[in-house]
């Protein structure tokens, strides 16, 4: 093999390649959201977060092997101290033509704070978790939160040059009857929405059964009153896509849980604390500050052999029950 060859794609043992790497910077939140969180919450001590300039060198790592594309999440990504000096690595890796895309997850309410400096750095689309319109319901939602800190976020974000898409979890009961709101505030804004199934990760203190509405029923349910055309959008996660012919936006759908996106799944996860996570449903992660020579060891060779493992798919419904993770959702990132 020529010295300066490419390093072979990563790809698991079920031959799907790996292109896609998501990045939690932090556990914490300035929200509370009931399907995500608990009330009362212990994060992680701040001396187990690994540095930004470690998660930037772990990145870098999967780069090499043919990561595409990079999205930042949390908990609240926006929350972590100096989180601009990653997306400015990570700007380095889109200029040098190492990456397609670089993207956010974010709940918006520090949006007006960094939505130009995003921009800048070559961010070009963001993910906004937005489940009400209404001040009473997503303060309910969110524990904590208000509304117009949000609001303030997507407007800031459209003004940066933003591309916003909404994120909004299904459930049963008031969702229900606001999701058309959603729907006409979305796209009446040119944001794409993306309906998200609730995942059993972490205990809430809710009774996630009691919420819990499959996105086949809402879909069911929508076209009743809404013309959905079939799409084939896709942005490489694992939404579905159909246009909404009376308004002339898009709604993905994610069915996490009744249909399962794993065949064709393209993502790794890297933890806040540098564990490698390949599948969001499962409890087994690797280590990548542990190995003979620590952070200094060969990263590529144990990055490839933890992707050869990953499973097959989510074990969410395996035996017909939902069994749900330890871990909370915001400890990994949606
Ligand atoms: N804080 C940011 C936010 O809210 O967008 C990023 C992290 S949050 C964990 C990422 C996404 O996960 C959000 O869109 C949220 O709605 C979703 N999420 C949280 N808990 C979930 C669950 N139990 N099932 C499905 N999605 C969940
Ligand atoms: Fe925070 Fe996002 Fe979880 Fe809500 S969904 S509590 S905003 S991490």
């Amino acid at each position: 093999m020529p010295y300066d060859a490419p390093p072979a794609p990563l790809t698991d043992s079920f031959g799907r390649a790996v292109t896609y790497l998501r990045v939690s910077v932090t556990d914490r939140c300035d929200l509370r959201c009931t399907y995500c969180m608990a009330e009362k919450m212990a994060f992680l001590p701040r001396k187990d977060l690994v540095s930004l300039e470690d998660l930037a060198r772990l990145t870098d790592a999967f780069v090499d092997l043919g990561v595409r594309k990079v999205r930042v999440t949390g908990g609240e990504p926006l929350v972590r101290r100096n989180v601009l000096d990653l997306f400015r690595h990570l700007a380095r890796r889109l200029d040098a033509g190492q990456v397609d895309e670089v993207t956010l997850t974010t709940n918006g309410t520090q949006l007006p704070r960094y939505a130009y400096d995003l921009a800048a750095l070559g961010v070009r689309r963001v993910n906004v978790s937005l489940d009400s319109l209404s001040t009473d319901r997503y303060q309910k939602i969110t524990r904590i939160g208000a509304l117009d800190k949000v609001l303030a976020g997507l407007d800031a974000a459209q003004k940066a040059g933003l591309k916003v898409k909404l994120n909004a979890l299904a459930s049963r009961g008031p969702f229900e009857r606001e999701v058309d709101d959603l729907i006409r505030f979305a796209h009446g804004r040119d944001m794409d929405l993306t309906l998200i199934e609730e995942m059993p990760m972490g205990k809430t203190g809710l009774d996630r059964a009691a919420s819990f509405l499959p996105i086949s029923e809402l879909r069911r349910d929508l076209a009743t009153r809404w013309t959905l055309l079939n799409s084939d959008h896709r942005t490489g996660g694992p939404a579905e896509y159909v246009d909404v012919a009376e308004t002339g936006g898009r709604i993905g759908f994610i069915t996490a849980m009744t249909c399962g996106f794993c065949s064709a799944c393209n993502r790794v996860r890297l933890s806040c604390t540098g564990k490698l996570y390949t599948c969001m449903a499962d409890e087994g992660s690797v280590d990548l500050r542990e190995g003979p020579s620590g952070w200094t060891g060969d990263l590529h060779a144990r990055i490839r052999a933890a992707v050869q493992n990953k499973p097959k798919g989510h074990r969410f419904l395996e035996n017909g029950s939902c069994s749900a993770t330890q871990r909370h959702m915001s400890a990994l990132g949606g």
